[in-house]
């Protein structure tokens, strides 16, 4: 299975907040061995949405919305997912009870709007907050708000699977131009990724369907380089 994330907010473009909703939500999939293809920021703008969440939603499994999920003016996500499958955003009946019953809110407590999602949507409840999210062909619609989002995602984490995947990390203490030939050997002999990380040391990373080839491989290449020392 394979998934796009998009993450609203202009508070996100502009640095003001820091997206750890997405490198959460890619730590989550990538564990249930789903690729995540895409992670794309736009602004809380409904044509920006719309056009951005169509585009994904042909080309990938599945599509996961974070952020401005609010009743309040720049909260706009549901119009523009709505707009995106061409359905209208209406009062979602399902909604009002959740929010009204477990919820424990009064009708007239609910600002205007809280309870519109796109029409035949899926309705997700929000444990921990207010704004309910939604799940529409294929688009799954999240709040922003990071601990909202969190539980919100563990209610229909079961909904994302593909196959798994083992991962090791070979430690190289050597600069990554001149590993580039053996990292280049290690991917035609074995059936595996390798990504090289450059920081203080360059960490290359395996990953493989097959763990006793991603040993084989990590092998390989501990061999051939030099290693940093453990402590
Ligand atoms: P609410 O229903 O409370 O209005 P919301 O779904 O509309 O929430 P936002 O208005 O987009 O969410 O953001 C709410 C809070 O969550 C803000 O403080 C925002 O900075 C933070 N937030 C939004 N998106 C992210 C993200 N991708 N990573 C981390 N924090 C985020
Ligand atoms: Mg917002």
């Amino acid at each position: 299975m394979n998934v796009a994330v998009v993450t609203v907010g202009d508070e996100l473009l502009t640095g003001d907040t820091v997206n750890t909703n997405a490198a959460w939500l890619c730590g989550q999939l990538t564990a249930r061995g789903v690729a995540v293809e895409r992670v794309t920021t736009i602004p809380d703008d409904v044509a920006d949405i719309a056009r951005v969440v169509n585009e994904y939603r042909a080309e990938h499994d599945a599509v996961i919305v974070t952020g401005g999920l609010g009743p309040t003016h720049d909260d706009v996500t549901m119009a523009g997912v709505a707009a995106a499958v061409g359905r209208n955003l209406e009062p979602h009946e399902e909604a009002r009870e959740w929010l009204t019953g477990e919820g424990g809110y009064s009708a007239e407590g609910l600002v205007d709007g809280t309870t519109e999602l796109p029409a035949r949507a899926r309705m997700l409840p929000n444990t921990e907050g207010v704004a309910p999210g939604a799940v529409v062909e294929g688009i799954y619609v999240l709040p922003g708000v990071p601990s909202e989002m969190k539980a919100m995602f563990e209610g229909i984490a079961d909904e994302f699977h593909g196959t798994a995947t083992f991962t090791t990390v070979v430690d190289v203490d050597e600069p990554e131009s001149e590993l580039v030939d053996r990292l280049a050997e290690v991917q035609t002999r074995y059936d595996v990724t390798v990504g090289s990380y450059p920081g203080e040391s360059v960490r290359v990373k395996f990953t493989a369907t097959d763990e006793s080839v991603l040993e084989e491989a990590a092998a390989w290449l501990a061999s051939r380089v030099d290693l940093i020392e453990e402590e």
